[in-house]
């Protein structure tokens, strides 16, 4: 361990390129690096040097506490994408003193044992010690798309060029079958990779479909707002206000209406959402696929380890006609092999004993520390092996087929230590083992196969995938001589099948209901036996009857045209026996139907299917390298609670977007009516350009940012899908902002008239309106909380981010106006608590025709 950190000293670490992080201070300058901004800073700059020095100031100094503001919100939203990034990096499995460990990919160093596997992706250059089949895709070094057979045993000339050195290994390049040992030659830059990687920087960060929407909506906004500006300041300066006065105040409003805050508001939102995934285990690696989330209609998932627990016990064991019970739970060693409730010894039923033995042997899982590593399944074969009382010390491994979904069988050839025998013995599901089997055995007898036996074994195995158990089937072959390695999986003679549980998980019950409610549906795409998915399919509710029609199994899928498939998959839910290609032909019909899929996958193979779905969903414990890559989220827990509640949150950011969109909009609206009206009705400036930017700042800045984090409605996952082609300017949204900003401007356009008429005075009347915009943004953000709910249907003060930030709108304002210190720099007077009363009981009596109106639009648009 310590030479492994003085190495990593010294090599430094195992990438290829450190990611130059964003300075503070130039993310704080960007804040300022806006046309409209800049304008005003050259506007409140000319006014400092010929006009009102005070005026001036103020301006800037609200300026830059806007700019303060969105500095800490892209700083935060910077942070959590950066943890992100950490928690997605690769892993590499490496041996240091002995043992297993899995580590980051960068802490890899020269001298490391490097352990290879189906579906890695090879952390660093090696040079093997050890291969098994194993076969490398190499395009990404060399362009050649045909995997490379490696050996171990070569020795080749140094100056061997690099698409033949077959004894070596290289980063960036992914195991595709079999398993190795490599020894770690080079890291980080000095690989073969790193050579040529400089090709392959400047990777830019995805901005989202929304964010990149948002980016032009808000530019439309800025030229909207600058040409009514500049309207209502020529409308000013016919009045008779100075030139400099009106362009400072011009400018100042179009600041105010553009809602400048709106794409950091969007990636604070996704940035604060993704955390907020990783917290619920699911790690978000595309913030693009956040969006997608939301408008999911489909999840097809895998069954084991998935809906389930993936803590296999056998429990059955069928062999020469009998059926026997294996008592004890979990990996507990301790068990009994019951025959008629009474305990057996294996020795008497050679089936038996070589169903067991097969089991035991034909393994890749084995005891590490007291603990158990490796596949469940297999783990569970090992457990039931050690319970029989058989050694697996007895035997030693001479070679292998490893196992792949595709064919669903994996095979060894051991040697037995005592007497020098060969023993092919083979795994896998039991239509993979018949096929390659010619004879079954029963007590001592081998007989020749009928498809009279073969039939009474599927039924068999029926039976016990009807309690839901997971069937594997087991043969073995004696051999005399060490078989080539095309011969291996042939002649076997069939000696039994282990039935095990794999208990449901828990929480999927309750996940799949959700989906049920939120108008998603869940397909079960599984390897497994068709009898055993519905089994447990109908226990989770998938299905909502036993029945065979629910279910396909690959060899009927084959079967079927695209368009007769399409027809089947508005029933079927549950595809069993599939490869992961059948995955792949899924997505796209399923994608032609107009779904937005989100898929599972942990395997090499499911890369295309998962590339292929709107959303790839990898399994981060059980998954490979290859597929972690292909996908854009991998649940850390391989939970499909995990994605239900990704889903959640991918729909609470979509949602949290628009109210922060609803409200600020409708605010900034109103703003202009009221300014455009005033001066159409030939009133005074109802507002100054301070008390502008200081609405700006409250109201743009606090309680629009808390909006963006607001939690869930309690209608979220009660709705359907949002059609993924609807924007965020859906005609609710948008009838919803005209018509709270009109009710505002009706609102509050008579207050300041009356406060004008009844004072004679320009400045009461312009802080009795300011106040009344303050009061009135606080009933406009509650109501913004929901875009479908009436205000009592929830509770309003759920959001206690809002709570605080509406209160300190509050009680700045009464400072502001209240206290005389202040009034001279934001132009206020102190106004009575009489105006104070009926500017509150105006916003309070806002949410009246509101919510009504609220109510009124839901029913006309949909969306
Ligand atoms: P799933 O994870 O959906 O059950 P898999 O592709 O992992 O699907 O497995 C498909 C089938 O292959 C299983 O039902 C089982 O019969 C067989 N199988 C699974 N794991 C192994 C293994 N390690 N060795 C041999 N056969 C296996
Ligand atoms: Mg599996």
């Amino acid at each position: 361990m310590k030479e492994a950190k003085k190495r990593f000293e010294i090599y430094g670490p195992n990438e290829l390129e450190e990611s130059p992080k964003k300075s503070p201070l130039k993310l704080f300058l960007a804040q300022f690096a806006n046309v409209l901004i800049f304008i005003l800073l050259v506007a409140a700059g000319i006014s400092l040097l010929v006009g009102d020095k005070i005026e001036a100031v103020v301006i800037l100094l609200i300026i830059l506490a806007c700019g303060i503001l969105g500095f800490l919100q892209e700083w935060k939203a910077d942070k959590a994408l950066a943890a992100l990034k950490e928690m997605a990096a690769p892993e590499a499995v490496v041996v240091r003193e002995g043992k297993h460990l899995k580590i980051p990919a960068r802490e890899v160093v020269p001298g490391d044992i490097l352990v290879l596997t189906a579906g890695d992706k090879i952390a660093a250059d090696v040079r093997l010690v050890e291969s098994v089949n194993l076969k490398i895709d190499e395009a990404p070094l060399t362009g050649e798309s045909i995997p490379v057979t490696k050996d171990a045993s070569l020795i080749l000339p140094p100056e061997t060029p690099l698409p033949d050195r077959r004894n070596m290994a290289f980063a960036g390049t992914t195991v595709i079958n079999g398993r190795g040992l490599g020894l770690v030659v080079a890291t980080g830059k000095a690989t073969e990779f790193g050579k040529i990687a400089h090709m392959l920087k400047g990777v830019e960060e995805e901005k989202t479909p929304l964010e990149k929407r948002l980016a032009v909506i808000g530019r439309w906004l800025g030229v909207l707002s600058l040409i009514v500006a500049a309207v209502a300041a020529a409308f000013g300066i016919m009045r008779g206000h100075s030139w400099l006065e009106m362009f400072l105040w011009g400018v100042s409003l179009a600041v105010a209406a553009v809602p400048e805050s709106l794409p950091a508001v969007v990636t604070a939102a996704l940035a604060i959402g993704v955390s907020r995934m990783a917290k619920r285990r699911a790690i978000v690696k595309r913030l693009p696929a956040v969006e997608t989330l939301g408008s999911t209609t489909v999840i097809c998932t895998d069954k084991t380890g998935t809906l389930t627990k993936n803590e296999m016990t056998v429990k059955k064991i069928w062999a020469g006609d009998k059926l026997f019970e294996v008592t004890g739970a979990g990996y507990e060693t301790q068990g009994q092999i019951l025959y008629q409730g009474k305990p057996v010894d294996i020795f008497h039923h050679p089936d038996l004993y070589h169903t067991l033995l097969v089991g035991l042997l034909c393994n890749d899982a084995r005891l590490e520390d007291g603990k158990f590593i490796g596949d469940p399944t297999e783990i569970a074969l090992l457990v039931a092996g050690l319970k029989a009382g058989l050694k697996p010390e007895a035997f030693e491994r001479v070679a292998e087929v490893p196992f792949d979904s595709d064919r669903k069988r994996m095979s060894v050839v051991v040697r037995e230590r005592a007497n020098g025998r060969y023993l092919v013995l083979t795994k896998g599901s039991l239509e993979s083992i018949l096929d390659v089997s010619s004879h079954y055995q029963k007590d001592n007898q081998i007989l020749p196969f009928t498809s009279k036996e073969k039939q009474k074994l599927v039924q068999i195995t029926d039976n016990l995938a009807d309690e839901a158990l997971r069937v594997m089937a087991f043969a073995f072959r004696e051999t005399e001589h060490m078989p080539s390695q095309t011969e291996i999986e042939k002649d076997l003679i069939f000696c039994g099948l282990q039935g095990m549980i794999d208990p449901p998980r828990p929480e999927v019950r309750e996940a799949v209901k959700k989906c049920k409610e939120a108008g998603i549906r869940v397909i079960m795409i599984t390897g497994d036996y068709a009898k055993t998915a519905l089994a447990i399919g109908y226990d989770l509710g998938i299905v909502s009857e036993r029945s065979s029609g629910f279910v396909l199994t690959a060899k009927e899928v084959e079967t079927f045209s695209d368009q007769e498939l399409k027809e089947k998959l508005k029933e079927v839910s549950i595809f069993a026996r599939v490869s992961p290609s059948h995955k792949l032909r899924l997505v796209k019909l399923l994608k032609e139907e107009g779904h937005v899929v989100a898929m599972t996958g942990d395997g090499v193979n499911d890369a295309p299917a998962l590339k292929a779905a709107d959303i790839g969903i990898a399994m981060g414990i059980t998954g490979t390298q290859v597929a972690k890559e292909a996908s854009d989220i991998i649940l850390a827990d391989d939970n499909f609670a995990t994605i239900v509640a990704a889903v959640e949150e991918g729909r609470t950011i979509f949602d949290n977007i628009k109210k922060y969109m609803l409200f600020l909009l409708s605010f900034n609206l109103s703003e202009i009516l009221v300014l455009i009206a005033g001066f159409l009705k030939g009133l005074a400036l109802p507002l100054t350009a301070i008390h502008i930017l200081w609405i700006n700042l409250v109201t743009n800045g606090p309680p629009a940012l808390a909006l963006g984090v607001d939690p869930p409605s309690p209608d979220l996952m009660k709705r359907p899908p949002r059609p993924p082609e609807e924007g965020v300017f859906t005609r609710r949204l948008v009838a919803l902002i005209t018509v709270f900003s009109v009710l505002i401007a009706l609102f509050l356009l008579p207050v300041f008239d009356y406060a004008l008429s009844s004072s004679q005075s320009v400045i009461f009347a312009q802080t009795v309106l300011f106040t009344g915009f303050v009061l009135m943004a606080v009933a406009v953000a509650y109501v913004s909380r929901s875009e479908y709910l009436n205000i009592w249907k929830f509770n309003p003060f759920a959001n206690k981010w809002l709570n605080l930030s509406v209160l300190f709108m509050v009680i700045s304002q009464v400072v502001i106006v209240q206290c005389p210190f202040f009034n001279k720099y934001l132009h206020t007077v102190s106004i009575p608590g009489k105006w104070w009363f009926i500017l509150s009981a105006l916003a309070l009596f806002y949410l009246f025709p509101a919510e009504l109106l609220k109510s009124l639009i839901t029913r006309l648009f949909r969306y």
